[in-house]
């Protein structure tokens, strides 16, 4: 699976980058970007908790397709 962040919609709260620092970094400009392709399994669980914590439902899983 691949996950997406809505750079319009983030407000670089980095709570998805505290979830999951292996797959969102937070940009100087304060907006939060996704460093990896593809998630690996092992950081599924970590996406789903950063999906829930961001504030303004920036995040969302994407098809690979
Ligand atoms: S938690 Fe949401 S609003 Fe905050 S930096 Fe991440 S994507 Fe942006």
């Amino acid at each position: 699976m691949k996950v997406q962040v809505n750079e319009d919609m983030c407000e670089g709260h980095g709570k998805c980058q505290n979830a999951a620092p292996a797959v969102f970094r937070l940009r100087e400009d304060d907006v939060s970007e996704v460093i990896v392709d593809v998630v690996p399994a092992e950081e599924v669980e970590r996406v789903e908790r950063a999906i829930r914590l961001c504030p303004r439902q920036a995040i969302k899983w994407v098809s690979q397709t």
